[in-house]
């Protein structure tokens, strides 16, 4: 079972931004940026491009509401969407809130914050998503 099936399962503990019947969203816990967040389907796949193509092609579709809901918790350019993979052998995208293309190294420092930081970042990306659905 990998590391994020275990937080699908809530045997590890995450701050979770979203789920439905086949996602599942969360903050990284080694964030490069405030806000970035994982989004991963619930089946193990390694890689991207080997993802079923049912989850694939729905995966942009799960993450645009909590990509909205990034840029309005943390002004930036845009919010965009990473995949790496070589950490953690199950298929996941990272969205990170940028304004230069430095903003998206995985070489810079990673931020340190508190677990009271984490559940604000949390709290306020959920009310964001929230406050949009109660829109329409
Ligand atoms: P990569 O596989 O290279 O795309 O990187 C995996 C990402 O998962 C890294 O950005 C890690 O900080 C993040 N990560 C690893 N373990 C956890 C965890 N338990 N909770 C949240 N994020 C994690």
């Amino acid at each position: 079972m990998t590391i994020f099936s275990k937080i699908i399962a809530g045997d590890i503990p995450s701050y979770k931004i979203a789920e439905s019947e086949k996602f599942f969203a969360f903050l990284d816990i080694f964030p490069i940026k405030k806000g970035h967040t994982l989004v991963i389907p619930k089946i193990e796949v390694d890689k991207i491009f080997d993802v079923p193509d049912e989850f694939l092609s729905e995966l942009l579709v799960f993450a645009k509401p909590i990509a909205r809901a990034i840029e309005k918790c943390f002004p930036c350019d845009r919010v965009n969407i990473i995949t790496v993979g070589l950490e953690v052998p199950h298929a996941h995208v990272h969205l990170i809130p940028i304004n230069r293309p430095q903003d998206m190294h995985f070489d810079n420092p990673k931020l340190k914050l508190s677990k009271e930081e984490f559940v604000k970042i949390q709290q306020q990306i959920i009310a964001e998503m929230e406050k949009a659905v109660s829109k329409w």
